[in-house]
């Protein structure tokens, strides 16, 4: 077992990686396969040698070997969980490699890019978030999904009216935009993923934490600011306790 959790830390770090690339390019429209990686400082092409996951982060002392560009926190931090959150999942769901690992892995991986993204530029690229509804939909189509593709389908599109709607209404009334393209997107993604249940606790516990953040960091109410990172840590917390419950209910049925 001790193999296979190792295999996973590894193919986690390799994703990891390749998340820091989307989270790097796909905000300015760029491909993320070619060309290859480069400092975003002085543009010089990075060597094998300097990017392998967190290894190369310390050796170069956190620093681009040819400028002295301060790598960004985010980069070091994202090859870190990425493994932590595949451990998770895969353990979450009986150590096996179900259909629920792969779904809420490719969930919760651009879930994460989407964060930074969001995070850093206030964008949640249009790629990612269709990415996710179509994997949301295909996976409900397999068998051992934990909603049909009835609900899939069904709670993705009554979520994107709704909240489209809703956005139309409050934009015509006070002239002042309310949910983003970008989250409504993401939360019709979440919708496709998750189904009622799931996207309901998200968008609750997605907007407590932003209005007890922004009623902390005392946030000026006219500027832009970014829910997606909000809602992911929401659809999280959602994860967790129904797995928690899940989990909890099945042994004590046993
Ligand atoms: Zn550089």
């Amino acid at each position: 077992m001790i193999i296979i959790y190792i295999f996973i830390f590894l193919i986690g770090l390799a994703l990891g990686s390749f998340l820091n690339v989307c989270i790097h390019r796909l905000p300015q429209g760029e491909s993320v396969i070619f060309p290859r990686s480069h400092c975003p400082a002085c543009g010089h092409k990075i060597k094998n040698l300097d990017n392998i996951p967190l290894i190369s982060y310390l050796l170069l002392r956190g620093e681009c070997r040819y400028c002295g560009w301060k790598i960004a926190w985010h980069y070091p931090l994202v090859e870190f969980i990425t493994p932590l959150i595949l451990l998770g999942i895969f353990i979450l769901h009986g150590s096996s490699f179900n259909l629920l690992f792969f779904k809420y892995s490719v969930f919760y991986l651009i879930s994460t890019a989407i964060f930074f993204t969001d995070l850093f530029r206030q964008m949640i690229p249009d790629r990612l978030s269709l990415a996710l509804m179509v994997s949301g939909v295909i996976f409900s189509l397999l068998p051992g999904n934990d909603i049909s593709w009835l609900e899939s389908i069904l709670s993705g599109l009554s979520i994107f009216s709704f909240f489209l709607i809703l956005a139309y209404v409050f934009h015509k009334f006070t002239g002042k935009e309310s949910l983003g393209g970008g989250d409504i997107k993401y939360l019709t993604a979440v919708a496709a993923n998750l189904g009622w249940l799931g996207s309901l606790f998200t968008i609750m516990l997605g907007s407590i934490l932003a209005l007890l953040i922004l009623l902390i960091s005392g946030h000026d109410h006219n500027k832009k600011f970014p829910f997606g990172p909000f809602l992911i840590t929401g659809s999280l917390i959602f994860f967790l306790l129904k797995e928690f419950v899940l989990h909890n209910y099945l042994t004590f049925y046993k």
